[in-house]
């Protein structure tokens, strides 16, 4: 099948308010049919989408900024995405992997091994949502070590099933009321420089005196962290935080997971956080931007450890599905073949810098920090670091009454984060950004 470009143009295009007459009569069908657990942050219903284009049902364009939650790196509707997905679908739509095997999965798993941090042997195992891989890879390291103890973080988020629940951080509105959780999960302080004012080091240490203290390293069968936290806050540990995790670890025994389904793909300017601090982890888990939007992840690790699974215990009936498969091959390609991690990189220092001039001139931004594309600002009543979230709020409702997607995020509510589509231009990221300091100085003001 060619591919087709879009004829949908990169440009923001407000032509009713937003939301706007069309979206406001699905929403009021949304009312009576969905239940309200399932919310949306900004209820515009999308038609279309191109780049870092979404058309809403009235026709308004707007600039999207947050990836559908860092997914579509490689753009909406990637036209070498699109066909993939087109010509798979056309030949066949599943099999079951553990009924009767397909190739698309097995070179996913190829391109797992091939890309993520280290050159030991490794395996993948393919699984439907983040939640689901981040399940297994516990499976596998509670297994493979015989111990039962996993070690999380402050601010940590991994997901909402009830394994993954209780490994998350936030009460609301995750966990609220849906307990009991999982036992044998323990939380420890993170690194969060502009609180803790620590040292990767020191935070570090005080880290595993927590371990040693409350858990015992030979109970310990892993350390699951997200090598800069997402929906947490983008909070950047300090250097040498992980190295030092990452080397207590091994010295004992125990699996070091690193949870890169948001951080994955290209979003911080390398293929996987890990690798700007030369960690090497023994499990990796990854979602999110690895298909452009077709549900699939991974648990990708050590052999020996993956390896350490009986056959049939880990599986499910979509778990790497051929259509998800090959719009995940073609987004890795195209990834390699328009080297969007540097791009991220060139996003990344547009994006720090002009949140920084304007962290100059407003008290309520506190920090501006993340990596590649994946950069936030924290917003403080000003002089303090008392959280501002009816700032963060105040500010992303006033970008989405402007066609501009933003999203919030932080326990406590007051971060603003930047996830644009890698392939957004110059120009479109301005205008976005243009959109936001607007909105931040007049909130603010
Ligand atoms: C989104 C996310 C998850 C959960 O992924 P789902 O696909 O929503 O289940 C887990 N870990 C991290 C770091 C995430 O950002």
């Amino acid at each position: 099948m060619a591919e087709q470009p879009s004829d949908i143009e990169q440009t923001r295009v407000v032509l009713t308010e937003i939301p706007g007459p069309a979206s406001q009569a699905i929403h009021a069908r949304r009312e009576a049919a969905v239940s309200t657990g399932v919310s949306s942050g900004l209820p515009v219903y999308i038609e279309r989408g191109a780049g870092a284009i979404l058309v809403d049902a009235d026709g308004n364009q707007l600039i999207d900024l947050g990836s559908g939650i860092a997914v579509a790196s490689v753009g909406h509707a990637h036209p070498a995405v699109a066909s993939a997905v087109a010509e798979q679908a056309a030949s066949f739509i599943h099999t079951c992997f553990m009924v009767t095997p397909y190739e698309e999965y097995v070179a996913v798993a190829e391109a797992l091994s091939e890309l993520t941090p280290g050159d030991h042997p490794k395996v993948s195992a393919l699984f439907n949502s983040g939640a689901e891989a981040v399940e297994n890879a516990v499976k596998v390291a509670r297994l493979a070590t015989s111990r039962a103890a996993i070690i999380v973080f402050e601010n940590a988020y991994h997901g909402r099933t009830n394994l993954t629940m209780a490994l998350t951080a936030k009460n609301m509105p995750y966990k609220d009321r849906f307990g009991p959780f999982a036992p044998e999960i323990y939380r420890v302080p993170m690194s969060y420089p502009l609180r803790d004012g620590l040292t990767g080091p020191e935070a570090a240490a005080r880290a595993i005196q927590a371990i040693d203290t409350l858990v015992g390293a030979h109970n310990v069968a892993a350390v699951l962290i997200e090598p800069i936290q997402g929906e947490g806050g983008f909070i950047v540990p300090a250097p040498g935080f992980l190295p030092a995790l990452s080397a207590w670890s091994i010295a004992n025994g125990v699996v070091f997971i690193a949870d890169e389904i948001q951080t994955g793909f290209c979003r911080t300017g390398d293929w996987f956080a890990c690798e700007h601090e030369g960690v090497i982890p023994d499990l990796i888990t990854t979602a999110k931007g690895i298909a452009a939007g077709m549900p699939i992840a991974a648990v990708t690790g050590r052999t020996e450890l993956m390896d350490a699974v009986h056959p049939g215990g880990l599986g499910g009936t979509y778990g790497g599905n051929p259509v998800a498969a090959a719009a995940s091959l073609a987004t890795i390609k195209v990834m390699r073949d328009e080297n969007l991690a540097d791009r991220a990189r060139e996003i990344g220092a547009t994006i720090t810098a002009r949140l920084e001039r304007l962290a100059g001139d407003l008290g309520a931004i506190a920090e501006v920090r993340g990596r590649g594309a994946m950069i936030a600002c924290e917003l403080v009543v000003p002089g303090t670091l008392e959280p501002d979230a009816a700032l963060a709020k105040a500010v992303v409702t006033e970008c989405g009454a402007n066609g501009v997607i933003a999203l919030s995020c932080g326990t406590y509510g007051n971060v603003l984060r930047l996830l644009p589509p890698l392939v957004i231009s110059d120009d479109l990221l301005n205008d976005g950004l243009d959109v936001l300091e607007s909105a931040l100085r007049a909130a603010s003001s």
